[in-house]
């Protein structure tokens, strides 16, 4: 990029070179301090003014600066960039985790008395948060189960549903949101806004708001950082929304410290590179475990066996790096063939360099009884890979030397 290159690089195409292109240059062509050629990190928690009128220039919106760290730091808004070109969006905001931009979006576009509308198999903090933490706060919520386009149209309260949420892929079982259908849905309704938590999907597999949604939300902490050492939340959408969302920000506090700001950006400039690979992997060991003798069923949207196989082919540039699969096994046979994994680690999250392994009746669901767990859909024997950027066919023989060892 040219320094008197005064427009952004990016193109608006959806295709991978151009997806790579923002990856390293979404920031924009902006000079950085000292010629550096990476963001450097700005250790500010506030910033000096030459005089009172500078200061009245500042409050005046006369010229563009930083003032306050809660209000704004360059490393962030660096990262924010990035992440807008990437999303093809006007702009994001930054957080300090993905549910500090989920809660902080939320209280800043609802009051007392608004409906919010959610799919059932939403991030489970989510639901809590909107179930518990707005209802008692007057935010009254309707769940609906996901790919029922009818039931979320008749969960719609005209002129008090101010918000439709829905996440894309799912977990564990990845089901894909057909967002433009549920876009056609809730904008029957005037004041409806579409958010689209595409932590499972990235800006590489899916662009939620050239599909119409108003807000896409992500844990940067997944894919978007994707080395396992940060934990960030973003937000992105039109100007005005997302100005509002950071407002809210500003008073609520959950902002992203710079040092994380910058590892995020510098793990946004392999995404592509990341997530395409992620994405072969998927689909490999997808399918290497829908043929193994020693695994029952695999949920993984690459394969035609998917409830949503056809809508994710339309959909999804890729069906990501989560695969989920059960073993033909009980609780404790399935925690035999996870402990006997090598490279794969146990941990829970997602989308790092490092494939990681969990078994969700012992992680998200460990206080509840086997007839509990059934009945929120977590069988015993489940097991949710997420595959990182390691060799394909050694986290192929990974696991099938644990199947083989374990499942008889
Ligand atoms: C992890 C996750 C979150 C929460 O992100 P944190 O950074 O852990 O707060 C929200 N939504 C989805 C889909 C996630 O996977």
């Amino acid at each position: 990029m040219g320094q008197n290159n005064t427009s952004s690089p990016i193109s608006s195409s959806t295709s991978p070179s151009a997806t790579d292109t923002a990856c390293v240059h979404g920031r924009g062509p902006e000079k950085k301090p000292y010629d550096a050629v990476p963001t450097p990190i700005v250790l500010s928690a506030t910033y000096t003014f030459a005089n009172t009128a500078e200061l009245r220039d500042h409050f005046e919106g006369r010229v563009d600066r930083e003032e306050y760290g809660r209000y704004g730091n360059p490393t962030v808004r660096a990262a924010e960039k990035t992440l807008a070109a990437l999303e093809g969006a006007g702009d994001a905001a930054l957080f300090g985790s993905g549910m500090a931009a989920i809660t902080t979006s939320l209280f800043a576009m609802l009051k007392a008395g608004d409906h919010v509308v959610m799919t059932s198999d939403c991030y489970r903090r989510t639901r809590q948060f909107v179930e518990k933490t707005l209802a008692r706060f007057g935010v009254v919520s309707t769940l609906v189960p996901p790919g029922d386009l009818d039931a979320l149209g008749s969960a719609i309260v005209p002129g008090k549903t101010r918000v439709v949420f829905t996440e894309t892929p799912t977990n564990p079982y990845l089901r894909v949101a057909d967002i433009p259908a549920v876009v056609a849905v809730a904008k029957k309704h005037r004041g409806v806004k579409v958010l689209v938590d595409a932590t499972f999907a990235t800006p590489v597999n899916l662009r939620a708001l050239s599909h119409g949604a108003d807000l896409v939300l992500h844990a940067g902490t997944k894919y978007l950082g994707g080395h396992n050492d940060l934990l960030a939340g973003a937000v992105c959408g039109d100007d005005g929304l997302v100005s509002a969302i950071r407002d809210a920000r500003s008073v609520l506090g959950g902002i992203l410290d710079p040092h994380a700001a910058y590892l995020l950006e510098r793990g946004m400039k392999t995404l592509g590179l990341r997530v395409g690979r992620q994405n072969e992997t998927g689909l490999r060991i997808a399918r290497f475990l829908e043929a193994h003798p020693g695994v029952r069923q695999v949920h993984y949207p690459g394969l035609a066996s998917h409830p949503d196989h056809a809508l994710a082919t339309r959909l999804l540039a890729g069906f990501g790096g989560v695969v989920t699969f059960r073993v033909n096994s009980d609780l404790e046979g399935t925690s035999r063939f996870i402990d006997a994994c090598r490279l794969a680690t146990i941990a829970p999250s997602l989308g790092g360099v490092e494939t990681l392994i969990e078994q969700p009746a012992l992680m998200s669901y460990y206080e509840l009884s086997t007839e509990e767990r059934l009945a929120l859909g977590i069988p015993e024997d489940l097991v949710r890979l997420a595959v990182g950027v390691e060799s394909a066919a050694d986290i192929e023989a990974d696991l099938d030397r644990a199947l083989r060892e374990t499942i008889p």
